[in-house]
């Protein structure tokens, strides 16, 4: 399905241009317009999906793969130290473009671009208390 108001849409299925590294019959990957650093890339799935939970599993196993394979080239072809793999889902999340996408963010060892949060406390009932939550629905 696509959505005729969707940009990713219409950039994954090359009615819009895009400086495009890898295509295939589910996604088009191509370099982020605003990059974290040099190389940022993002995996656009070529159907409309809002977000990873509207993922069919038979596309979503395939998307590991392809960011591990698109981190290695950056880290051969681009001197990348390391990579991130990034995917915000709704707005909360830091989800700009409601149509499922993976950040790969080459990182070159400078502190200055990295992708961190502050690390906060738990207690063993805390813990608990949203483990249970969690795991009845799993
Ligand atoms: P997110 O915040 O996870 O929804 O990420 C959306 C990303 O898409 C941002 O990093 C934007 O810089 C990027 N972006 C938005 N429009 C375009 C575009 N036309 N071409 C390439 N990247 C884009
Ligand atoms: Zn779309």
């Amino acid at each position: 399905m696509k959505d005729d108001n969707c940009i990713f849409c219409k950039i994954a299925n090359g009615e819009i241009p895009s400086e495009t590294l890898y295509e295939d019959g589910d996604f088009r990957v191509i370099l982020d317009l605003n990059p974290a650093s040099e190389g940022h890339a993002l995996i656009l799935s070529k159907e409309h999906y809002r977000n990873l939970p509207e993922l069919p599993s038979q596309t979503a196993a395939k998307v590991l793969p392809l960011a591990g394979k698109i981190g290695k080239a950056m880290m051969s072809e681009l001197s990348a130290k390391g990579f991130n793999v990034v995917q915000n889902n709704e707005e909360a999340a830091g989800q700009t473009v409601f149509h499922f996408h993976v950040h790969i963010i080459p990182r070159y060892a400078n502190p200055d671009e990295m992708l961190l949060w502050k690390p906060g406390k738990s207690t063993e009932e805390g813990l608990k208390a949203v483990s249970e939550k969690l795991r009845k629905v799993l």
